[in-house]
């Protein structure tokens, strides 16, 4: 390697470094300077021309720099979303705080860590609140009720989204997270041009300087970049006058919520379950088509006490056989069931061909003669 390729390696790094960091080149010039000793990068790169080589570890250590604030770049310009080169379900990081394991997973932009009982979510939008899960069944057992252990946690779970960020931020045109001197950027998805845009979900209006710090999420209420745009379209003809979003002073991740959830699956039973249920076994009851179309047609009806009625037609369902299977389950269920009956809402000519047969097959050739005969037969399509 010569002289000039050591430099240009070093020119490379720095960019990729001023990007994923969101510095002006100058700035990481000087810190990748700083890296290699040198007060500036001025100081480094006359030392250069005087015949200076950075050595082989010292370049190693530079380039761990700046892939620890920008994952998945290994050394080349990359074309494709780095976000796109990592399974979906691989975890970007497995480790232990004590003796308890975690895994730190990415789902477009978000942090997810999980450990037995807990897990944290920290959006993609800079500054945006972690929230804590606490398993419910875990108890007071859980290691994130311990203060220091979600101390821990959450510093690797901030550095894991601070890496993400900064990924995104390099997949991005350099203007969208660095403004002009008018303050103007460009939005990293669709490419317009603004130094000033508005907020399709909370109508603010936001500059800038503050979507460039702020990842393109809206900083007051969080919307993500595709509802950010230049020009408010949808206020069209209506009074609202945006307003511009209210900035926050301290710069500061707020601290996170800590929520106690439930995540077994549950067994509801509320009315939709209960009626569902009761079809279920009313159809198990029914042995021919004329029943099992009872069935499907009966009204069952459920009131906030959970109690049933089921209200079945005399002419599909035998006025004398007990729907013995949906009183069952009623009574596994808890439900007192009531029982009535209804007329005239069956859906065919001649009721009694349900019964003649078990089979739908036959039942069905039995009205296609019926209605043949007696009857017309439309088709769909056919009018009328
Ligand atoms: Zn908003």
């Amino acid at each position: 390697m010569t002289t000039k390729n050591e430099i240009y390696t070093l020119k490379t790094l720095a960019k990729r470094y001023a990007r994923a960091n969101r510095l002006p080149l100058h700035q990481a010039l000087d810190q990748l300077a700083a890296h290699f000793e040198f007060p500036h990068w001025a100081a480094l790169a006359s030392k250069a021309k005087q015949g200076w080589l950075p050595s082989v570890e010292r370049l190693a250590s530079a380039e761990g720099l700046v892939q620890q604030s920008q994952p998945n770049v290994v050394g080349q310009e990359m074309f494709i979303e780095p976000r796109m080169s990592r399974p979906v379900h691989e975890p970007l990081r497995q480790g232990k705080i004590g003796d308890h394991e975690f895994s730190v997973f990415e789902s477009f932009g978000d942090i997810h860590m999980e450990g037995d009982g807990w897990r944290i979510l920290i959006g993609e939008a800079q500054f945006a609140q972690p929230v804590v899960e606490i398993e419910k069944t875990q108890g007071s057992s859980c290691p994130a009720n311990d203060r220091e252990f979600l101390d821990a946690a959450l510093r690797i779970a901030d550095e894991a989204a601070a890496n993400v960020r900064a990924g995104i931020s390099t997949d991005w045109p350099r203007r969208s997270t660095k403004p002009d001197a008018e303050g103007t950027v460009v939005h990293p998805l669709h490419g317009d041009r603004s130094a000033e845009w508005f907020c399709l979900h909370c109508d603010g209006k936001i500059t800038g300087a503050q979507l460039a710090e702020n990842l393109w999420h809206c900083p007051a209420c969080g919307a993500s970049p595709i509802d950010i745009f230049a020009v408010p379209f949808w206020l069209e003809g209506s009074d609202v006058k945006p307003e511009p979003v209210q900035v926050f002073t301290d710069r500061q991740r707020p601290d996170p919520r800590i929520e106690v959830v439930d995540s077994r699956p549950t067994l509801k039973l509320d009315g939709d379950s209960i009626s569902l249920l009761l079809r279920t076994a009313l159809l198990e009851g029914a042995t021919t088509p004329g029943e099992r179309l009872g069935a499907l047609l009966a009204e069952i009806s459920v009131d906030d006490d959970n109690d049933a009625w089921i209200t079945l037609d005399e002419d599909l369902w035998p006025e004398l056989k007990e729907p013995e299977e949906a009183m069952a389950v009623a009574e596994l269920l808890g439900v007192e069931l009531e029982l009535a009956v209804t007329c005239m809402t069956f859906p065919f000519a001649w009721p009694g061909l349900g019964h003649v047969t078990t089979s739908t097959r036959e039942y069905v050739q039995m009205l296609f003669d019926a209605y043949g005969e007696h009857g017309v037969v439309h088709r769909g399509g056919e009018g009328g």
